[in-house]
């Protein structure tokens, strides 16, 4: 099997980002070290669907938000074991590879900042930022956890471009977030304000329930199928 079939075999969506495309933004915004492997790997994994669904029940159900919360961080933990499988194949392979833990740093490297998931996937091109912050999948949505590889296996050929956002005028997340902390303007970083999420999940804590929010990835309509209907998409 080879290395991508693999990837693809533990994946439920991946997509290869080649650092030497926008290197010298990359360095700029990174550090050099972010070059020093050629390829990152970025690797979606699904959250529970049966989970993801209940997350309109959260505000009025503790247990559902804590079942919510438990898989939020279960999956982390299940897309990193399989980020080590990958890092354990290609290794077999003859190349090198690292993992980038969730804050997007690992030891061996030093990054002016860190290289996240997102940046990893939307280079990739196998999703936007949407009007909420999350990287979104046309086929999931934002429905996924994310994580890491950078290598120096040869997989350029296999190498996506970034994507443009297809949130267009859909504005779900922006009417359904609770803590009106997304509006509806196309560039994430002006419509989402992760104070005002801040806020609302600290308000959610004082008044003694779990701190836990998803409405902005429960319902948009990428990954779910009342909501894409509602779209007319
Ligand atoms: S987590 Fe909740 S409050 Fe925060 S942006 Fe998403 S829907 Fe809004
Ligand atoms: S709900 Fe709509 S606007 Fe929000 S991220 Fe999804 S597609 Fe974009």
């Amino acid at each position: 099997m080879s290395i991508v079939e693999y990837i693809g075999s533990l994946s439920d969506v991946y997509g290869i980002a080649d650092f030497s495309i926008e290197k010298e933004e990359l360095i700029e915004m990174y550090g050099e070290d972010i070059c020093k492997y050629p390829y990152a790997i970025a690797i979606g994994h699904k959250m529970i669907e049966e989970i993801i669904e209940k997350i309109p029940l959260t505000y009025t159900d503790d247990d559902l938000a804590k079942e919510y919360l438990d898989e939020y961080f279960n999956s982390f933990q299940r897309v990193s074991k399989i980020a080590d499988k990958i890092i354990d194949y290609i290794q077999n392979e003859g190349f090198n590879a690292i993992k980038l833990d969730v804050s997007g740093t690992n030891p061996e490297l030093n990054l002016k900042k860190p290289f996240s998931n997102k940046a990893s996937a939307n280079l990739s091109g196998i999703g936007w930022l949407g009007k909420n912050n999350l990287l979104t999948t046309k086929e999931f949505g934002p429905r996924l956890t994310w994580a890491t590889v950078l290598t120096d296996a040869p997989l350029g050929e296999y190498a996506g471009r970034p994507i443009e956002s297809l949130c267009g005028d859909c504005q779900m997340c922006v009417k359904a977030c609770p803590g009106k902390a997304i509006v509806d303007l196309p560039n994430p970083k002006e419509s989402y304000s992760p104070e005002k999420c801040g806020e609302f999940l600290m308000k959610r804590k004082e008044s003694g329930h779990q701190v836990a929010c998803g409405m902005c990835l429960y319902i948009c309509p990428f990954g779910n199928k009342k909501s894409k209907e509602l779209m007319g998409w």
